[in-house]
């Protein structure tokens, strides 16, 4: 059984006419697991506490968000703190709602891993990933993975566990030097617990998945996590505003098959968090395609 939560305040966390970030896409996206054969338990979201922030942010920073205070045209913050607030608290609530049953969970309003813990960046104001791995450990999930595939570097992930053995975070995203965030995302960056595969906009979708998919399962024998957080952005699809790289539902499949067949094997739970996609409707057909994969592999 899936969880996957959902609640109509979520829908606040919208940048409005005129930004790529809707949050219809997420509404659509739930919609769409609902009507599919996934099995599914339908949660509600709560608020992280300004505790549950402090893992990651600072305190200034917090406070700048709560006064309006901040932010840019990219992301903007201005009455954004409950909704970013309720949206990280989402991400709590499906860790929260693992079980020995139900151990795949999904909030489709997170993902936002380009939050730094004093600036909000490229859409994101507080780092859902960042403190859902830290939540998870508090929890007793001691090693934590986390596998961003969104088309974009997952750089405050990267940046908030670069000392840290106990997270491994692996990023797959088009090559940095021709995408944002353009400063972070190299292989020069890549330690013992943090894996970046940059995508060049040169490479077909078999070569691509020959590189990921040969990768990863070793990772994970290597590592050997307690649990496995995703960011399934799906902004690197072929017809993606925000993207050069040519992705199609091949890639996204492929990958979520041979990561669920990994979390059955070795038995940790997995969240998925939302992250980009920008190509409506798309975004919620392809958020489904990996729900009902990762279920049905895990199930069977
Ligand atoms: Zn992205």
């Amino acid at each position: 059984m899936v969880n996957i939560v959902w609640g109509e305040k979520l829908i606040e966390y919208d940048f409005g006419e005129g930004h790529p970030l809707r949050s219809i896409r997420c509404k659509k996206g739930v919609d769409e697991i609902l009507k599919s054969d996934t099995d599914y338990n339908l949660i509600n979201p709560r608020y992280a506490t300004e505790e549950e922030l402090l893992l990651f942010h600072t305190k200034d920073y917090i406070k700048s968000i709560k006064n309006n205070i901040g932010g840019s045209s990219e992301t903007p913050i201005k009455d954004m703190y409950n909704p970013a607030r309720l949206s990280v608290g989402a991400t709590l609530t499906v860790v929260e709602s693992i079980d020995e049953n139900n151990r795949i969970s999904v909030n489709l309003c997170g993902g936002w891993h380009h939050a730094f813990e004093n600036q909000a960046r490229g859409f994101c104001i507080f780092n859902d990933v960042v403190i859902g791995a830290k939540y998870s450990q508090k929890k007793g999930y001691k090693k934590v993975m986390i596998i961003d595939w969104d088309v974009h570097h997952g750089d405050g992930t990267q940046r908030a566990f670069l000392n840290d053995d106990s997270v491994y975070t692996i990023s797959i995203h088009q090559d940095p030097s021709t995408q944002y965030p353009y400063l972070t995302g190299y292989t020069r960056e890549n330690t013992k617990t943090n894996l970046n595969i940059p995508i060049s906009p040169d490479e077909t979708e078999q070569e691509i998945m020959t590189k990921v998919l040969s990768t990863i399962p070793n990772e994970i024998r290597f590592f050997k996590p307690d649990i496995l957080i995703i960011q399934m952005g799906v902004d690197g699809y072929k017809y993606d505003p925000m993207s050069s790289i040519d992705l199609s539902e091949r890639f996204y499949e492929s990958i979520s098959v041979v990561l669920s067949r990994c979390a059955k094997k070795n038995r940790f739970p997995v969240v998925l968090l939302g992250g980009g996609g920008f190509y409506f409707p798309k975004t919620a057909e392809l958020w489904k395609l990996i729900v009902e994969t990762f279920e049905k592999n895990i199930k069977e």
